[in-house]
């Protein structure tokens, strides 16, 4: 840089006295630079490590020791920082969320500063990947580098380095499942290698596999159980996405599945109501096994079901669900509304008040003159899911009908099938006896008997007086019908070979 103005005793002598020691010469320029450098150089530190206090763990190193020279290694550790910083608001988060609560989602995945990952591929992956809404996508690595310390630097501790990795190998047994016994590894300096840490994590998951059988065995069947990790996965996600805001209690442990209640977040195309549903279908369970025929013999599943294996069965019923809810919606009968419908999981707005579920017609225990009115009410949509929607629930009762607003609410539709089914009038006729005990025991006087019942629904007019002759006009009913269905679907077999492909699975 040019110097300009020096000024030195020679040129300018002190008119005061002695001139000033000429000591150390240098320009106010130099002076200036450097003072201005140095305190740069503090002002830098002190932003790069504002808290190298007592709350910092130790293992990260101090600004007096570092150096910090190489602008890559500053990067580093700031990455580092930042890093740590979002494990700890994620780790808070985490806890926010959980609270007190029996089943419990873990952010680990979330984590920028994992202890040596691997990545573990499974069979059935969760191909739900919809990140959207998701507030950590930003943060994904893309282009800049999940962990701090990853460069080829030469003061760099990689995560290959063996004592490091020996370590966080220890740590990580903490993740192992909490009846697996790890010994008092943990809490010394314990340093285990990759390979045998990947054989204790092997045996770890088998144990864990093992005795998942063992409580199989004894058909033990719990909320906790029923949301398995993928579950938990995929209900985290939602919740992550902003389409749900919290996933509350457990409302119901069904046969065939667990309900939650949820409060509701928004979606970009859908509102999401300010309560939900989650019915968790269950994956577990040998239900399922018995329900076959409801699926099976419907046409709209017939081609997918024997390709199918049991995991997908049991999304299907959620499919199943979701379709019928739809049906059922349009056609203005009172239901749940569907909200979304990922695999196994079926979100739909929640029938009642503030966590508390509408009861059942069952637990409603109404009065005689309600009851006249809910009895009307379900001859009405027992009319109109058959007119209308083309459907007979097929699983219609006291037990799957909810009171809420002085309404009958319809819900629990995965079973429901067209009147076509090959056994949809025996399942009509069935639904039409329970409704008619059901009316008949609470004193409603005009109730129609379950014959009656059935003709008035379906416009068959059947005539007989007692059951059994009844039953076997519906069955003759129903061969001629499935006879039809064979021979329409051989002619168009037969005629149409070169048609457009199959014609779609519902229609809504
Ligand atoms: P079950 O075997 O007992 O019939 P399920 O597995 O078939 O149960 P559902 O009948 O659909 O499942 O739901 C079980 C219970 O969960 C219902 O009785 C009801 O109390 C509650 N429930 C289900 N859906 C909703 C909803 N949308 N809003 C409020 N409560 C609901
Ligand atoms: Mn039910």
């Amino acid at each position: 840089m040019e110097q300009v103005g020096i000024i030195t005793p020679a040129a300018r002598p002190s008119p005061w006295g002695l001139p000033a020691k000429p000591a150390n010469q240098c320009s106010l320029a130099e002076v200036m630079s450097e003072e201005l450098a140095r305190e740069l150089q503090l002002q830098e530190e002190h932003h790069v490590f504002p808290s190298q206090d007592s709350s910092n763990d130790g293992a990260f190193v101090t600004a007096e020791n570092i150096d910090t020279s190489s602008d890559e290694v500053l990067a580093q550790m700031l990455q580092m920082q930042f890093d740590k910083e979002h494990d700890a608001q994620l780790r808070r988060e985490e806890k926010k969320f959980n609270g007190d609560s029996k089943v419990s989602i873990s952010f680990e995945n979330y984590r920028k500063v994992h202890p040596c990952e691997d990545s573990e591929s499974s069979e059935d992956e969760v191909d739900w990947q919809d990140t959207r809404h998701d507030p950590y996508k930003a943060d994904k690595p893309t282009t800049t580098p999940k962990k701090g310390f990853t460069g080829k630097g030469k003061d760099i501790t990689t995560k290959h380095d063996e004592v490091v990795c020996g370590r966080k190998n220890t740590a990580r047994m903490e993740n192992f499942a909490p009846e697996f016994q790890v010994g008092d590894g943990i809490g010394m300096d314990l340093k285990l290698s990759n390979h045998v840490f990947n054989v204790l994590k092997q045996h770890s998951i088998s144990e864990q596999r093992r005795s998942a059988r063992l409580h199989d065995k004894k058909e033990v069947s719990t909320a906790e159980k029923v949301v398995d990790p993928k579950t938990r996965l995929l209900l985290y996600k939602m919740v992550n996405a902003g389409v749900l805001d919290t996933i509350n209690g457990c409302v119901s442990t069904g046969k065939e599945s667990v309900v939650f209640h949820a409060n509701g977040g928004s979606m970009e195309d859908q509102a999401v109501p300010s309560e939900c549903a989650i019915k968790v279908f269950k994956t577990t369970l040998n239900e399922f096994k018995n329900r076959d025929k409801y699926i099976k013999d419907d046409y709209r599943f017939k081609d997918r079901f024997s390709k199918l294996n049991p995991r997908k069965i049991i999304r299907m019923w959620a499919e199943k669900e979701k379709h019928n809810l739809k049906r059922i919606e349009k056609a203005g009968i009172p239901c749940p509304e569907v909200v979304m419908l990922k695999k196994h999981i079926l979100v739909m707005s929640f029938i009642g008040k503030d966590q508390m579920p509408a009861p059942t017609l069952k637990e409603a225990k109404l009065n005689l003159e309600d009851s006249r009115v809910a009895y009307y009410q379900v001859l009405t949509l027992m009319k109109q899911l058959y007119e209308k929607c083309n459907l007979i629930h097929a699983d219609l009762s006291e037990y799957n009908m909810l009171w809420h607003d002085g309404k009958v609410w319809l819900i629990d539709v995965s079973q429901s099938v067209e009147p076509t089914h090959p056994h949809g009038l025996e399942f009509l006729y069935r639904d039409c006896r329970n409704v008619s005990q059901f009316f008949q025991k609470c004193g409603v006087s005009e109730t129609l008997n379950e014959r009656e019942l059935f003709n008035l629904v379906s416009g068959l007019n059947i005539a007989s007086d007692n059951q059994a002759d009844f039953m076997a006009k519906i069955e003759a009913l129903e061969k001629v019908n499935e006879d039809h269905v064979q021979n329409h679907a051989k002619k168009i077999s037969t005629f149409q070979k070169d048609d457009d492909g199959p014609p779609p699975l519902f229609n809504e």
